[in-house]
C-alpha cells in the first residue's frame, strides 16, 4: 500500500522540531525510526497531514549517567542500547530488553522515544519504565511512567509535544527480562520483567492488557518470604487480557504466571 500524501520537514533541533509541529497543527506527526509509523501509515491507518523528522537531531541521541540516573536521549536506538557498555554497567535489564526488540532492521533503526510515545501494548521498555519509576521528559514537561500509559496507543503527549529523553533510574542487581513469542523475531505473546531494587522486587508484566502492568501481589508475596513459584502464582491477580489469534485470554494469564516465576527464578540464580 502506498500511504497518502504528506508534508515533510526535516528539523535539526528540538527547537525547531517545536516550532514545525505548531505550525502544522493537529494532524502533523513526528517521524523517528518509522517502524511503527510508516507500516500504520502505508495501511492508511494513519494519515498525518504532515511529517516532522526529527533523525538530524543530534541532541536526542545520547546515554549519560547523571546522579544517580541513566538518561537515554528519545533517538537512541535498540542497537545502542543493546551494546552500551554504559548501559550494561547501569541498567543491564535495558540491554538485555533491547536485545529482544524485533529483529536487526528494527534494531538499527526503532529508537526509545519511539516506543514510548508508541505506547504499544507489547512494546517492551514500557514495563520496564512502568517498574523502575521513569520519566519520560520532553520538550514541555516530565511525566512519571506510571501516568503515562494511559490507554493502548495512548498517552498525555500533546500534538506539537517531543519526548526528549527518557531517565531510569540505576539498578545493577538481579534482573531479568523474558518473552514468550511463537518466532524469534515477534512482538511478545506475554513478557515478563523482574529487577531487583535496594533489597526488593520489581516486577512488571508486557501484554497482558492495553498498559504496561505492574505486579505489586507478586512484589509483595516476595517481601513477605514467599518463594519465587508461590509470589509468582499472584502474577495473574487482577489481569483482564483480550484474547486475540496468538492466544486466548487463559493462555495468557497462564504465561504471565509462567514466565513471572522464570523471571525471578533466573534474575536470582
Ligand atoms: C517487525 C517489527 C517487530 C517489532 N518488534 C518489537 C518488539 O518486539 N518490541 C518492541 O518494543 N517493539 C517492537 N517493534 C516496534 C519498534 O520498536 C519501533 O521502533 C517502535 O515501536 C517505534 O519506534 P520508532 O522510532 O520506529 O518510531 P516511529 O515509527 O517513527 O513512530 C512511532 C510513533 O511515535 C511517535 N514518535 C516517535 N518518536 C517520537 C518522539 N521523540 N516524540 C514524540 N512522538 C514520537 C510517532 O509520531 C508515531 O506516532 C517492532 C517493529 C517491527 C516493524
Amino acid at each position: 500500500m502506498i500511504p497518502a500524501a504528506f508534508e515533510y520537514e526535516r528539523a535539526t533541533s528540538v527547537q525547531q522540531a517545536s516550532e514545525l509541529l505548531q505550525r502544522f497543527g493537529e494532524d502533523a506527526k513526528v517521524l523517528a525510526g518509522g517502524h511503527s509509523l510508516i507500516p500504520l501509515m502505508r495501511l492508511r491507518l494513519s494519515q498525518p497531514s504532515a511529517l516532522v523528522d526529527i533523525n538530524p537531531i543530534k541532541e536526542l541521541d545520547y546515554i549519560t549517567v547523571e546522579g544517580g540516573k541513566l538518561r537515554v536521549g528519545a533517538l537512541v536506538r535498540h542497537v545502542q542500547l543493546q551494546n552500551s557498555d554504559t548501559v550494561k554497567q547501569n541498567l543491564p535489564i535495558l540491554a538485555e530488553v533491547a536485545d529482544e526488540v524485533g529483529d536487526n532492521q528494527v534494531r538499527n533503526l526503532g529508537s526509545i522515544g519511539g516506543v514510548m510515545a508508541h505506547a504499544d501494548a507489547a512494546g517492551d521498555y514500557p514495563t520496564l519504565a512502568l517498574i523502575l519509576d521513569a520519566e519520560i521528559v520532553t520538550n514541555k514537561r516530565r511525566h512519571a511512567a506510571k501516568d503515562f500509559f494511559k490507554d493502548i496507543f495512548t498517552t498525555p503527549l500533546e500534538h506539537d509535544e517531543l519526548v526528549c529523553e527518557v531517565v531510569f533510574p540505576i539498578a545493577n542487581g538481579p534482573h531479568k527480562y523474558i518473552k514468550f513469542r511463537r518466532r524469534l523475531f515477534d512482538w511478545a505473546i506475554v513478557g515478563a520483567a523482574a529487577q531487583k531494587v535496594d533489597g526488593g522486587w520489581r516486577i512488571g508484566l508486557t501484554n497482558v492488557g492495553p498498559t504496561p502492568v505492574r505486579s505489586t501481589a507478586v512484589e509483595q508475596a516476595l517481601a513477605s518470604g514467599a518463594s519465587p513459584a508461590d509470589a509468582a502464582e499472584h502474577a495473574s491477580d487482577g489481569l483482564n487480557p483480550s484474547a486475540d489469534l496468538r492466544a486466548s485470554a487463559d493462555y495468557k494469564k497462564h504465561l504471565a504466571r509462567v514466565l513471572t516465576r522464570r523471571a525471578i527464578e533466573q534474575a536470582s540464580a
